[in-house]
């Protein structure tokens, strides 16, 4: 690439948002060059192999809201397998495993935590999480839990009308050979310069500079889909600084964390009638959700949110993957890890290119969403997850708002020719 590169429009970041932005410029015969801090394209959708034919996600995994979802069109026109279904129910809690009555009787609580926030935000008002929910009910840990898993914030940062506004399907369809390398099949064929970090956006003349270690590019627009994680740590400098009211939302839409940890045996260790998944608070009271051989595969993968994901992964790799083995030793025997043979355990508070797992809106803050997503001046543009209201914290949701974005982007462009 050459210096002074003349382009439409320079996206910086191709993860979901930034490679849906270029294919929809591509169709409008938009020109366009894709600009990646990493080494790889897909951004937080990223696939491994654990073991060799045996993938693991390290980031999105679960085609959420599937009847609304495009990537499930894409998975099909690309032969990937996915099932359809939700999340595993199972439970083993206090020692014991939990009974169907138990299940009810967590459905019947976590939906009135669900009224009680409907209510408030019926009445005009908003508050976190934790201030609409029962605090003193028997399962307030493990819906504190699964709130963390949701927002990869705890309850007491989340907005409920946020929370309230995502639109969910409660269709969680997972892909069967990663939805990271879903991603990025899709993204394949597009031209993305790699190790490309933006270090500056220069918006202050007719239309944007981009400086990377290894070139300028002068564009019409920028669309900017890094996460509020990279913003909000000024990783990239814009000249003039971005107004006030742009930096509001980016503090307001900040990420939690969100781990992965995946472990692979040797062969099977729980038997073919093992259940699907549960939660578990052994040994320390901590719930942590596991699922058993996803796919029939000799694995087993656990998840940690908020705080605690941030604690757990501060403490590193093995302390991660020691106290996920102690968890499942507790349930099923000291026996039950001898066959691990392999390890992965994420960090998304530590990758550079993204500083945490997901966004979600502190209290009060839900609109702010709106304001992520406006353009400045019709140079700088914005997309990625953080910017979509209905579909955030998701791949669809970064996905759709790159087209929307590269779709507002063209328009403007004709109105100016
Ligand atoms: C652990 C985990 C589990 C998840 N589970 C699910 C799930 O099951 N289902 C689901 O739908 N979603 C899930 N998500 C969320 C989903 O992965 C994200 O919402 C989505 O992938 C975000 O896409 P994006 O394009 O907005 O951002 P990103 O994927 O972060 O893409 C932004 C890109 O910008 C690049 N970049 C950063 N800085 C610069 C720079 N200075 N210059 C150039 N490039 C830069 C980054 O490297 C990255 O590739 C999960 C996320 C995590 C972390």
């Amino acid at each position: 690439m050459s210096d002074a590169s003349q382009v439409d429009v320079a996206i910086v970041g191709a993860g979901a948002a930034g490679l849906a932005a270029a294919r929809e410029l591509s169709n409008r015969g938009t020109s366009f060059v894709l600009l990646e801090a990493s080494h790889r394209i897909g951004g937080r959708g990223y696939t491994e192999e654990i073991l060799p034919g045996q993938p693991f996600d390290l980031g999105c995994h679960w085609m959420h809201s599937a009847s609304l979802n495009p990537f499930v069109k894409i998975a099909d026109e690309f032969g990937f397998t996915y099932t359809k279904g939700s999340y595993p129910k199972g439970g083993h809690w206090d020692g014991s495993w939990i009974s169907e009555d138990d299940i009810s009787e967590i459905d019947t609580y976590f939906e009135q935590q669900f009224n009680s926030m409907a209510k408030i935000i019926a009445s005009g008002k908003d508050c976190s999480v934790f201030e609409a929910s029962d605090r003193e009910h028997k399962w307030t840990s493990l819906f504190d839990y699964i709130a963390s898993l949701n927002s990869s914030s705890d309850v007491d940062q989340v907005s409920i009308a946020d929370v309230l506004a995502y639109n969910d399907t409660d269709e969680n369809w997972p892909v069967k050979q990663g939805f990271g390398e879903l991603i990025c099949r899709y993204g394949a064929d597009i031209p993305v310069s790699l190790n490309s970090a933006v270090k500056s956006i220069d918006w202050s003349g007719k239309g944007v500079k981009l400086e990377t270690a290894k070139c300028t590019i002068h564009a019409k627009h920028a669309l900017i889909t890094v996460s509020t994680g990279i913003l909000a740590a000024n990783d990239i400098r814009f000249t003039p600084e971005l107004p006030p009211w742009k930096q509001e939302a980016i503090s307001a839409l900040s990420l939690g964390n969100h781990n992965r940890i995946c472990l692979a045996f040797s062969e099977d260790a729980f038997g073919s009638d093992a259940s699907e998944g549960f939660t578990t608070n052994a040994i320390d009271g901590e719930p942590m959700s596991f699922q058993i051989k996803p796919f029939g595969l000799n694995q087993v993968e656990a998840v940690t949110g908020g705080r605690f994901a941030d604690w757990l992964e501060r403490a590193g790799q093995q302390a991660s993957i020691d106290y996920v083995e102690k968890k499942l030793q507790a349930v099923f025997g000291s026996d039950i890890t001898k066959r691990v043979v392999a390890r992965i355990v994420t960090a998304w508070r530590g990758d550079p290119w993204v500083k945490g797992a997901y966004s979600s809106a502190q209290p009060g803050k839900a609109h702010q969403r709106k304001e992520l997503a406006k353009s400045i001046d019709d140079k700088l543009f914005f997309a990625g997850e953080a910017t979509s209201s209905d579909a955030y914290a998701t791949a669809h949701g970064a996905y759709l708002s790159g087209i929307s974005a590269a779709q507002a982007m063209t328009q403007v462009y004709k109105e100016v020719q």
